[in-house]
């Protein structure tokens, strides 16, 4: 976290939030997630950050966590007792169906249940926000990682989880991970085109796993917000949204 604090502020920037990965699997640990038991660890380290950032850098306190139905309740006992300045909501896992490890767990299905896995993606991305426990969603359609789409119109599916989104009060991150893998950000410029009719708030985010890449392609996310329409981002403190100009 601290060589993370340094280097944003080498870059010159005004505020910087970490959010490392939490995940309440049902039955097993997941192996990039922090142990369901690290909170407590995890939130000395992220204060010990901000004392590191001193006066140069905003330090925000964040964790990306999985929206699971069955875990759910527990997330929010656990997200409770912690002051987060902002929480990311995220599917990663559609039942034991990992969305992002490898290419070889797509590769492996026909194209119907690739077809039907993406369908209950938007589904848990609908519930995750009707749950109330997160600030944003996370890189929305993750799916199209290692190049497979839907190939049935699911349009009144995604339009379901934009409205539940948009009735929520969340903001969608623009995530630029994404042009490493897709040649675009999550969501793509469509879905976004989309969140703007809904109003809903967005943010540029870098989903950065390494000091190197904390602003990585954010011009490509700043330019598809403002093609959208978008002439201001969320930003969050004590999981407060404000809205700034770009
Ligand atoms: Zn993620």
């Amino acid at each position: 976290m601290e060589d993370n604090v340094r280097a944003a502020i080498e870059l010159g920037l005004d505020a910087l939030g970490i959010s490392d990965h939490y995940i309440l699997f049902p039955d097993r640990q997941i192996h990039w997630s922090m142990p369901t038991t690290g909170l407590p660890d995890y939130f000395t380290g992220l204060q010990a950050a901000r004392e590191a950032a001193g006066d140069k850098l905003a330090f925000r306190f964040g964790v990306e966590a999985d929206y699971i139905p069955e875990t759910a309740g527990r997330l929010g006992d656990q997200l409770a007792q912690f002051p987060f300045d902002y929480v990311i909501g995220s599917v990663h896992f559609v039942g034991d169906f990992p969305i992002d490890e490898s290419a070889g767990h797509w590769d492996a299905l026909a194209q119907d249940q690739r077809n039907l896995t993406i369908q209950k993606y938007w589904h848990l991305i609908a519930d995750m926000a009707h749950s109330g426990l997160f600030d944003i969603v996370g890189h929305a359609d993750l799916y199209k990682k290692f190049g497979h789409y839907a190939t049935i119109d699911l349009s009144e599916d995604i339009s379901a989880a934009l409205d539940a989104i948009a009735e929520s009060g969340m903001a969608v991150e623009v995530n630029t991970s994404g042009p490493r893998y897709t040649g675009e950000a999550y969501p793509c410029t469509n879905i976004i085109r989309q969140c703007h009719e809904r109003n809903i708030p967005t943010l540029v985010t870098a989903d950065a796993h390494n000091p190197a890449h904390l602003i990585r392609y954010f011009e490509i996310g700043t330019a598809a917000l403002k093609a959208a329409g978008y002439a201001h981002q969320a930003t969050f403190d004590k999981r407060r949204m404000e809205l700034v100009r770009f």
